[in-house]
């Protein structure tokens, strides 16, 4: 029997329904499982996207983007193939996508974030893990060594840094990606510390957040800040291309910060010449890769972006039917894709 995706120089491909899954380059028909810039391009002639993430994808790829919004679970049936979205917790509107045609189930699952320790992201749905035959999987943080810590003892990190430098009179600049990483942290510190300020880049994606209902601490912008002594104590979130930049030395003496998953790799920290490096990622690590795979039923698992060589060993011994799709996601332009690991780009 033919196979319900396949991967296509254009990405991942339905072959019954004739579409497409983030695709990165422009096709007729897209099903986009999130706004992140390595899964969301221009140029599609219809999007098919979780209504939810409306707002994000639009203010990213323009407000002419011919979008069908679809709610968590809602179904659509495309040249006889049942289309819905299912909740993945990696950023606002994540989905992955189920595929029902001819009694098979196929699920792609975009981005998606669970922990080993069951938390979830407060900025979004959490992970539903979808029943299916066969699971399409990213493992971007798929090798054995990714294991996050509890999300509470990371921002008693950050809150602890931001304490300090606060003391001494300095600003905290925290660099992180400006879409989802940095609506996740501003939900997370505790703004009692001080002032918030965010980058012109984040700002906007704030305003989705909250007009979906996100609760997101107030933040100023340094141009709307009333008096620039506030500086001093406040926490900076800003994407990382502001590193070393102009914009950067405007903020004076500062301590400066790097959220990311990548920040887990030893010397991360340091090829990205920042003070502190802190160890949050919006993808799953090892064991929640391996729960949630196991939580599919799947007898058949295809690994796209990160350790595909590594993920597909263990899940062979694992008895599963299992292989592996080549992809441009995490390649460039997408979340947790700004430190360069070697092994990331295939
Ligand atoms: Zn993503
Ligand atoms: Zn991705």
């Amino acid at each position: 029997m033919q196979d319900l995706v396949v991967a296509r120089p254009q990405c991942l491909y339905c072959p019954p329904g004739d579409f497409y899954i983030d695709p990165w380059r422009p096709v007729d028909r897209a099903v986009i499982t999130h706004a992140h810039a390595d899964h969301a391009r221009a140029g599609h002639r219809h999007v098919l996207a979780t209504a939810v993430s409306e707002g994000v994808l639009r203010s990213r790829l323009g407000a002419a983007l011919p979008l069908q919004g679809l709610a968590y679970g809602e179904a659509v049936v495309h040249n006889g193939v049942r289309i819905s979205l299912h909740p993945a917790g990696h950023v606002l509107g994540s989905a992955q996508v189920r595929l029902e045609h001819a009694g098979r189930v196929w699920v792609a699952s975009g981005d998606y974030y669970l922990s080993a320790h069951d938390e979830r992201n407060p900025t979004c749905t959490p992970f539903e893990p979808v029943r299916c035959d066969c699971f399409i999987t990213e493992s971007t943080f798929g090798l054995p060594i990714y294991r996050w810590a509890p999300q509470a003892q990371v921002f008693g990190e950050i809150d602890a840094w931001w304490r300090a430098n606060a003391a001494a009179g300095r600003p905290s600049l925290l660099l992180a990606y400006s879409f989802g990483k940095a609506q996740r942290l501003l939900a997370g510190v505790d703004a009692g510390i001080g002032p918030i300020v965010v980058h012109g880049a984040v700002a906007p994606l704030n305003a989705a957040y909250r007009d979906s209902g996100v609760p997101l601490p107030a933040a100023h912008t340094l141009g709307d800040l009333p008096d620039k002594r506030l500086l001093a104590g406040a926490l900076v979130v800003a994407p990382p291309s502001v590193h070393a930049s102009a914009w950067a030395r405007r903020l004076g003496d500062f301590s400066d910060g790097f959220a990311s998953g990548w920040m887990a790799l030893r010397g991360a920290r340091r090829r990205q010449g920042v003070d502190r490096g802190f160890v949050l990622s919006d993808h799953a690590d090892w064991p929640g890769l391996q729960r949630a795979i196991a939580a599919t039923g799947a007898e058949r698992v295809i690994v796209t972006h990160g350790q595909e060589a590594v993920m597909v060993r263990w899940l062979r011994e694992q008895g599963l039917q299992a292989d592996s799709f080549r992809t441009e996601y995490g390649v460039e332009g997408g979340d947790d894709a700004t430190v360069a690991v070697p092994a990331a780009a295939s």
